[in-house]
């Protein structure tokens, strides 16, 4: 196959195009106040593939977030609205809205997979929002071109786990997508055993992958891989233009946000479960949640997805299997950047931002405003200690805001069976801490610590709620999660200790 040339794949001109005129005077005269740019679809038909989503029987709401709703600036009460849910299941199309899926291709559990692509998500489109232009995705909306062998569709159970952790993730401040809506219907979907169908709608600014990138360069598509890489800088890495190599100053940047959004994971104790290069967004986001779980007794080889036996995304290889990921993306771009070395160092940029990042929140999470010598060997320290007493990751650090060197030891200690290594570790800390601000400290830990995290187990109990049709839960945790640092009164029994059933929650691909 020879290449198409650059002039067929020219730049398109995002804002002066005749389809953004288009869909925006459709889109004004939507029920939803929608103004459509759809810029995607701009880059050609080589990059998805349009068609609609397939309707699912007798739609229902599961769970929606008015709150995003709202930053998203849709029309009040939309949310409310028949059209809201026949739309969002994908049972009819908003005026304006171009649907498609995107082709991509990735690396999965370390070995090329060739072509993937949306094969159950379809993007609606892209809408102009008070948070700067948003895409709209429909994940489980029906059979696609990259479907291979699956059905299209999502179980209610994955979808409610998509809902409430992206925004859980929102709420904790990390880079993630976002989820406005899961809705439901009572049809059949087949895995372990039957299930039933759900929709998640989904947003961002943009849902390209690692794997986007790669899927040009293997198939030696450099017009289109180029294509792809300068509707990424103009649209989220303006700066990168100014480089004198800007797709290696892409590459770095990326790495950058990569770091960033590694080092909050680690922070918090998220595992993701699946980093495949097509679940890693190139803006930095966390995407694509599957059998993701936060950590419940600190395990630094935990292994979260059950399908993962060998343990290639336990937690405490994430930060390396992202710069792994990093390698694959950079190999990708290659075609575009003048020599290998300029490559390798902008990749290089991960080593020193992902434990910069790492610390800062750590020294966040133990309420130190400043760095000082003995900071590194106080979080070791303090890993290795909550590793070696198994202690429940969440509590500990919420229960250390109320420490002090005079008081508060006992709820802390109680955590330890090792009491004495306890108390070693705590007289360190006690002399880390003696000339800092007691208020200051406890207002930091408390911004940082959060008291509600989405363990496995209240997702659980969400679902099989949910699963009855009783959606209360759902809404309760969104409510919770959605500000996790602060208290809920009524609320404690969420931030308890996982109950014994927890350890058996067997969570997989399947989805
Ligand atoms: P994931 O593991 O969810 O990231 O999915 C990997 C690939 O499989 C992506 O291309 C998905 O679109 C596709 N996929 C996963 N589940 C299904 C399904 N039920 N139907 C069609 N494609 C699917
Ligand atoms: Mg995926």
């Amino acid at each position: 196959m020879t290449p198409p040339t650059d002039t067929q794949l020219a730049q398109p001109d995002l804002h002066e195009t005749s389809e953004f005129n288009k869909s925006k005077s459709a889109a004004e005269a939507a029920g939803a106040g929608l103004h459509w740019i759809n810029t995607f679809a701009s880059l050609g038909p080589d990059f998805y593939s349009e068609l609609e989503p397939r309707p699912l029987p007798s739609p229902y709401w599961v769970g929606r977030n008015r709150a995003h709703a709202r930053e998203l600036g849709l029309e009040e009460n939309w949310l409310e609205s028949s059209e809201a849910l026949a739309a969002l299941t994908g049972n009819q199309l908003l005026p304006g809205s171009r649907p498609l899926a995107s082709v991509y291709s990735g690396h999965q559990f370390g070995v090329w997979a060739g072509q993937l692509g949306d094969g159950r998500a379809i993007l609606l489109g892209e809408i102009e929002t008070p948070l700067g232009p948003q895409e709209l995705q429909l994940k489980g909306a029906g059979k696609t071109p990259y479907s291979r062998m699956g059905d299209g569709r999502a179980v209610l159970r994955s979808s409610i786990r998509e809902f409430l952790c992206s925004e859980a993730m929102h709420g904790l401040g990390i880079p993630t997508t976002r989820a406005l809506c899961v809705t439901g219907s009572d049809a059949a979907v087949r895995r372990e055993e039957m299930e039933s169908a759900a929709v998640v709608t989904r947003t961002a600014p943009s849902f390209i992958r690692f794997g986007h990138f790669e899927h040009f360069s293997y198939r030696n598509q450099p017009a289109q891989l180029k294509a792809l890489a300068d509707y990424v800088i103009d649209r989220f890495y303006p700066d990168c233009r100014k480089a004198k190599q800007p797709y290696a100053a892409l590459l770095q940047a990326v790495s950058e946000r990569t770091a960033t959004m590694m080092a909050a994971w680690q922070a918090v104790g998220f595992c993701h479960g699946v980093m495949n290069t097509d679940n890693m967004s190139i803006l930095g986001l966390t995407i694509d949640y599957g059998p993701f779980q936060f950590l419940d007794a600190f395990d630094p080889g935990h292994i979260c997805n059950h399908s993962d036996e060998q343990g290639r995304y336990a937690y405490n290889r994430q930060p390396n299997m992202a710069y792994w990921n990093l390698f694959c993306l950079g190999q990708a771009l290659l075609p575009l950047i003048d020599n290998q070395e300029d490559a390798l160092g902008a990749l290089e940029s991960y080593k020193t931002v992902f434990p910069q990042a790492l610390q800062a929140r750590m020294r966040a999470k133990l309420g130190l405003p400043d760095e000082q010598e003995g900071d590194t060997e106080l979080i070791e320290h303090t890993f290795r200690l909550l590793a070696s007493n198994k202690v429940d990751y969440t509590i500990f650090w919420r229960r250390l805001c109320g420490f002090t060197p005079q008081s508060g030891h006992e709820l802390v200690r109680d955590l330890f069976f090792d009491r004495q290594s306890f108390d070693a570790w705590a007289l360190s800390y006690s002399e880390r801490i003696a000339q800092i601000t007691p208020a200051l400290r406890a207002d930091l830990m408390l911004k940082s610590n959060p008291k509600y995290v989405l363990r496995n187990h209240l997702g659980e109990e969400a679902i099989q709620a949910a699963k009855l049709k009783d959606f209360s839960q759902v809404d309760t945790l969104l409510a919770v999660l959605q500000s996790p640092f602060e208290e809920h009164p009524g609320h404690e029994g969420l931030a308890g200790f996982p109950p014994d059933w927890a350890a058996s929650i067997a969570i997989s691909c399947s989805s």
